[in-house]
Parts: structure tokens; sequence; C-alpha cells
């Protein structure tokens, strides 16, 4: 652990005791995208079983979701997508050979269609929007669900393993109560589909650090930097492989502290894709839990509303380790690097400890490197600290639901939201989003 990041631990007022609320759904880990595909939804219950074990649930409120409706995922996708989606299966697949090929589903590209798939996706959406929901009524400082974060689908479009885009769905909650939202996302992968739904807007401000050149999915080049209302609104940092700790929060820190300044956010969304990590079986970043964590650390630090989110991670007993690691980093709470004993318990031999040691491999993240990037993305946020379009706007009443302490059973009745506030107009706020929600 670096100098910085050892002081940043237990001291300062942004470590003060935080109200965790945590998101998960036993069947989510059930789905099952196919023997050759990198993604396992399994790892959630690695993760799940090893937050277990710590005993972390005990210091934090834990909920089953409501299933989310095609009504609330089409706040961002289109109806001809979703209801495409409720419908394929892959008995019937025969039957959708135009609309697969339109969709970017099926057997030729990453997003197969598997049983069970539209629950899935209500599933890991459903726990976004409550775990925003739980933000927007102050009932947490920070909401957690490692099974969202699938932020490469696109408003029509299927993509990278992803289809529908939970991270829009809660950062569109998020914006019924706060003006502004800051994504962050440390996947290896550029956050692609975030990035897009919020382009023209400067009421969500997106950051993404990530492998660029050579690798998925082509987006995120040092200027792009969003588009109308949205100039400047993008921020992106190309990064090369091999990524190290101590070169990441040289870049991740004063990039977010500047944001966190000329921005200043309502609400953060991170997403901790765990594909950045040393040893992933599709990344080559060489960062360890602790350097991962340390982006939590931080965002955390500054007593913001914030919502934790997965992502990509493809070595799943390292996925498990980061995040349920990084669970205990929001809670405040030292766990032991020895794994304690749980049901998959055999996952993390031969060594059966937390943390992660870098690989020996070269850095290819040079200080010329990271300060050319660093020194450029400084100076489009001090253009935008110089422009007079962060608008401090009225706010919209906060949504008020239901207080529920888990024990539901995800059914339909169990969406404890006012049937009027659920993919119909929410005010002013929503109809001006739509119009800056320009996909397509
Ligand atoms: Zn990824």
């Amino acid at each position: 652990m670096s100098n910085l990041a050892l002081q940043n631990t237990n001291s300062g007022p942004g470590n003060a005791k935080k109200r965790v609320s945590y998101f998960y759904h036993s069947e989510v880990g059930h789905h099952y995208y196919g023997p050759a595909h990198p993604m396992k939804p399994h790892r959630l219950k690695l993760a799940h079983h090893l937050i277990l074990s710590y005993g972390l649930y005990q210091k934090m409120e834990c909920y089953r979701p409501h299933l989310a409706s095609a009504n609330e995922m089409t706040a961002f996708h289109s109806e001809d997508y979703i209801s495409f989606l409720s419908r394929i299966t892959p008995d019937n697949l025969r039957n959708f050979s135009t609309q697969m090929s339109k969709f970017n589903a099926g057997e030729f590209t990453d997003c197969p269609v598997f049983d069970n798939l539209y629950e899935f996706t209500q599933i890991y959406t459903g726990c976004s929007i409550d775990a925003a929901i739980k933000l927007n009524n102050d009932a947490s400082d920070i909401a957690i669900n490692w099974s969202g974060g699938l932020h490469h689908a696109k408003k029509s479009e299927a993509s990278g393993f992803c289809y529908v885009n939970d991270i829009v769905l809660a950062i569109l909650e998020l914006l019924k109560v706060h003006s502004r939202v800051l994504y962050i996302d440390i996947d290896i992968h550029h956050g692609d589909g975030v990035e897009e739904a919020f382009y023209c807007t400067d009421r969500v401000m997106t950051a993404s650090f990530h492998k660029y050149g050579d690798f998925f999915p082509g987006t995120g080049g040092l200027k792009d930097t969003g588009a109308r209302e949205g100039a400047g609104y993008s921020v992106n940092c190309p990064l090369n492989g091999g990524m190290t700790d101590d070169a990441y929060e040289q870049v991740f820190k004063p990039v977010m502290n500047k944001i966190m300044e000329v921005f200043k956010p309502g609400a953060v969304v991170l997403q901790c894709g765990a594909d950045s990590l040393t040893g992933d079986r599709l990344g080559c970043f060489n960062l360890s839990l602790k350097g991962h964590a340390e982006c939590v650390r931080h965002m955390k630090s500054f007593n913001v509303p914030l919502l934790l989110l997965g992502g990509g991670g493809y070595t799943i007993r390292n996925v498990a380790r980061c995040w349920a690691y990084e669970t205990s980093v929001a809670l405040n709470a030292e766990i032991s690097n020895d794994i304690p004993y749980n049901d998959y318990f055999e996952y993390f031999s031969p060594c059966f400890k937390l943390h992660l040691t870098p690989a020996p491999q070269e850095n290819l993240n040079t200080d010329d490197t990271i300060s050319a990037v660093r020194t450029e993305i400084l100076q489009q946020l001090q253009n935008l600290q110089g422009a007079p379009s962060v608008q401090f706007q009225d706010v919209p009443p906060p949504f008020m639901t239901k207080q529920e302490e888990g024990g539901n059973d995800g059914g339909i009745g169990d969406d404890v939201r006012p049937t009027h506030t659920v993919g119909g107009e929410v005010g002013s706020s929503a109809k001006e989003h739509e119009s800056e929600m320009m996909v397509d």
C-alpha cells in the first residue's frame, strides 16, 4: 500500500461510520452463459458466501431486491429491445434471427441467449434500482449491488456480456432527487454504455479509467469529452497494460479530487469491475485488491451518497476476494487475510489468503504517460470550472418509499414504490432528461 493510502486509512471525517445496505438475490448466481463463456454469474455466489463467512452481513442491512419490470427498463431501453429480451429463450430463438442480429444477441455474439436470461436482467437491475432508492431516501450512506455494473449495454443493443444497463437506470433514479450525479468506472474496459447515455447532459459526469488501444470496446479516447450541454462532462482516462497500484493512484486521486471540487455531485456511482485486478482471465492490469479498493476508500471519504456496483471480473476467485474486501472497506471493518471456511473454500486454494500479490509484469504506463493523461484531464476540468454551465437547478422532492427490511420474495407485489413513480413522468426533471438522453 502506498503512503497516500496509509494516510487515508482511519483518519479524517471520511472514515466516520457509514450506514451500508447490501442488495443480493440468491438466484442470481444460478444463471449460466454457457461453458465456453468467460462471464460466470457463479462468481456472485462466491462473493456473497465470502461476505457471509467474514460476518460482514451483521454490520449492514441486507435486502432481497424486487425484480425490475419492463416498464422500469424502458426508462432507458427501447420497448422493442426489452420485449425481445423478455420473450427469447434457447428453445425459440430460431424465430428471432432478424431481431437477434439487430439487437446483437445470440450465437455469433458475445451476448448469448441462455435459460432465464430475462429473469437474470430483472434481478441485477432490480438490485441497482432498489439501491438507488435507498440512497434517495437517505436511508443509507452506501448501497452495494455486486451483481450490477453491466456498463456496456446500449439503448437497443446488448454488448460485451451486458443486456440491460442497470447503471443508467440507477442513475436515472438518482437524478429524481439529485441535480448532479457522478459516475466512475474502474473496470478495465471503457464504460461506453453509460457514457453514451449521458454524453449530451451536464447533469451526469462520467469518468472511466480503462485500457485503451486494441482492446474492447475501442472507445474512450482522451479527447472524447462530451457534446452539446454535456461538453466537458465525459472524462476518459486511457491507460496501458501492466497498470500498478501506485501508477493508478497517481491518476485516479488527482482526477477525482478535481471532479469533486468542480462538479459537486449529489450522489456518486462507482462501478468496481474486478477485471482490472492482477491475474484476470481477460484483463491485463496488475492491481492488487488494496490498489483497487483504494478507489472505494477514496470516494467514500467525500461523504456523498455512494452506490457501489460490480462489473467485469473473469478470474472468479479473485472477483469474490475483491468484492468481499471492498464490502469491508465500505463498512470500515478490518477482516483477516486468512479466508474463513465457507461453502466455496476450495476455490481459494492453494493459499487460502484474501490478498493478491501483483505479478512480475512490466508496467507499460510510465511516469510520462501517466503525467500526460493527468495533465490533459485536469485542464479539461479546469476549463469546466471557468464555464457557467454548472447550474444549480431546483430539485424535485425525494421519492418516498416504504422502508422494508428484507423478507419479500421479489415478486411483482414487492415493488414498494407507488405506482405513479414507476416508469412514469417524474416532474420536469424527467422530461428534461429524456431529451438529453441522446442515444441513436
Ligand atoms: Zn470489463
